[in-house]
């Protein structure tokens, strides 16, 4: 029997790229092929060239159609078969590629906003809901809307095979969180994107919208990130403390352009407030939910595992802050390898903090 195939891309749209799918009929036996698409209605190309070309890169079950069916994330390229300038994922595959040797891995936690009626879902038409307090982890009555969405969301993830974790509610009513991981540099991007548009179809069904925004509400509400979490296979090994606070001032050496690229509008969110660090500063530090960077108390304890940059706005580019961390950390541990083999005493755990103003 013929099956339907989803074919998933990420669009041109500006200042966030968005998320477009077309369905292709496949025939019995037949593998998704590459395709194309008129990239003049996704500000792709222009209308006097226009087409765009898919290549699938990652499939995966569809879980909202029947067996067989499957969805297709692809790369764009132009009509010359050269990578597209939004193909944010052809930069990434290079840096993983280049530092393959340290096994970086990933996990993502992506937080979002759920939208009815131009406002958030289950916020009254008037005013505001009861100050953030009981909503982060809530449960119960109509203080926790969205919940069925995102059991959808859950399900549907897990009929897909793909690396979700967990999910919570956030700080603010309507907001909610899910991590992918902890997957390697390529598949966490890849499996984020077909997440989010899980998300987004799912949640048409209940006539409630998806926002990525950084800053939905101004004023006392929090903003939503998409703090990335990192690892090397040093970091991971035992005594890898050093090679996570090398990895933390590496960080430090590249704020701005970092920033520049953690998504838009991301200095309404990095204010200071709300369990953020302010975006022109750079600090790290165990256990500090005020930090840019922060160190889970249980890596600490353990001198191994894995470093938290809080930074990344929920609309990041999953494919550009894996492909800057990769090349700020893992670049930087090459580079003093050749330097000097014997590495450098890091500070001990219960003393590592620091902060430096913007470079
Ligand atoms: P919190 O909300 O306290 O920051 P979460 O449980 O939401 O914590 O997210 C923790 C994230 O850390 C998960 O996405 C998980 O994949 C990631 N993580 C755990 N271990 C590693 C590791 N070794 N390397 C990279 N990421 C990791
Ligand atoms: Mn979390
Ligand atoms: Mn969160
Ligand atoms: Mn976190």
């Amino acid at each position: 029997m013929p099956y339907q195939a989803e074919y998933i891309w990420i669009d041109g749209a500006e200042p966030t790229h968005g998320l477009r799918s077309k369905t292709r009929i496949i025939a019995d036996g037949k593998k998704p092929e590459i395709w194309g698409f008129d990239g003049s209605s996704t500000n792709q190309a222009t209308g006097s060239f226009s087409d765009c070309v898919l290549v699938p890169v990652f499939t995966c079950p569809d879980p909202l159609r029947s067996t067989g069916d499957i969805l297709v994330l692809c790369e764009v390229l132009n009509a010359d078969m050269t990578p597209h300038a939004t193909n944010t994922r052809h930069a990434a595959a290079i840096a993983a590629k280049t530092y393959a040797s340290f096994e970086p891995k990933f996990g993502i936690e992506q937080e979002y906003t759920f939208f009815q009626d131009g406002r958030p879902y289950g916020w009254p038409e008037v005013g505001y809901p009861a100050p953030q307090g009981p909503y982060y982890c809530g449960v119960g009555g109509s203080k926790m809307p969205g919940r069925d969405i995102v059991e959808a969301h859950t399900e549907a993830c897990l009929a897909a095979g793909l690396g979700i974790e967990g999910t919570n509610a956030e700080v603010m009513m309507g907001q909610w969180e899910f991590q992918i991981g902890v997957l390697d540099t390529l598949a966490v991007g890849d499996q984020m994107w077909v997440a989010r548009w899980l998300l987004e179809r799912i949640a048409e069904d209940f006539e409630v919208e998806v926002s990525w925004a950084a800053k939905p509400i101004k004023g006392d509400w929090n903003g939503a990130g998409a703090h990335t979490n990192f690892s090397t296979k040093q970091m991971r090994a035992a005594g890898g403390w050093d090679a996570i606070i090398a990895g933390c001032e590496a960080l430090g050496t590249r704020v701005l352009e970092h920033i520049e690229n953690y998504g838009d509008g991301i200095k309404d969110r990095l204010t200071g407030a709300h369990e953020t660090a302010p975006w022109h500063t750079y600090s790290y530090g165990v256990s500090d939910r005020g930090c840019s960077v922060r160190i889970p108390g249980g890596v600490a304890r353990e001198k191994k595992g894995y470093l938290e940059d809080r930074r990344p706005n929920a609309n990041v580019d999953p494919y550009t802050v894996t492909r800057l961390m990769v090349e700020t950390i893992c670049g930087a541990a090459a580079a003093s390898a050749k330097k000097a083999p014997v590495a450098k005493k890091a500070p001990a755990a219960t003393t590592a903090k620091a902060t430096r103003a913007k470079k």
